[in-house]
């Protein structure tokens, strides 16, 4: 326990100079051309991916570890907090706000915009987005056919 906590201290330390927190998205990262470091890092906080991205000559190849969700982003500023220095901590907690108020990926969302379950899918004939599974709520998709006809675009699947 003792020496994953020193290594986690490393990794702050590491993440300080080294690593990024995007502005718009939950996306973090660090990115370096010492390959040993970011394996450590990445075996420190233990998630989240590891990859190369290949330069022209003079750059050096860098090695990358990043992870993007809001559960990791939030996981990594829980495990180098009391390593981070006060602007750091400030680009995690606006990241996480603004995410917060964000309305939640329709993939994880379990009721409809108006709070029913969700309690069917279909899947998208036409458009774009042909072939898409959605799921949608019988209760508005009522309503919203009675008032409109037919429900737009969409069939159902059972
Ligand atoms: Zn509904």
């Amino acid at each position: 326990m003792d020496s994953w906590l020193a290594e986690l201290r490393w990794a702050a330390g590491l993440f300080e100079g080294e690593g990024s927190v995007a502005t718009q998205r939950c996306l973090v990262a660090v990115g370096m051309t010492d390959k040993d470091s970011v394996d450590r890092f990445h075996a420190a906080v233990g998630f989240g991916h590891s990859g190369v991205q290949e330069k022209r000559p003079p750059y050096k190849r860098l090695y990358l570890w990043r992870a993007e969700s809001y559960e990791h982003t939030q996981a990594l500023a829980a495990l180098l907090w009391w390593g981070l220095g006060i602007r750091r901590r400030a680009q995690f907690a606006q990241i996480l706000n603004k995410a917060k108020l964000a309305p939640v990926r329709a993939s994880l969302r379990t009721v409809c915009p108006n709070g029913h379950k969700y309690d069917r899918t279909l899947q998208r004939r036409t458009g774009p987005k042909a072939g898409a599974i959605n799921r949608y709520c019988s209760l508005c998709a009522n309503q919203h056919r009675k008032k409109y006809g037919r429900y737009d675009g969409l069939v159902s699947d059972d």
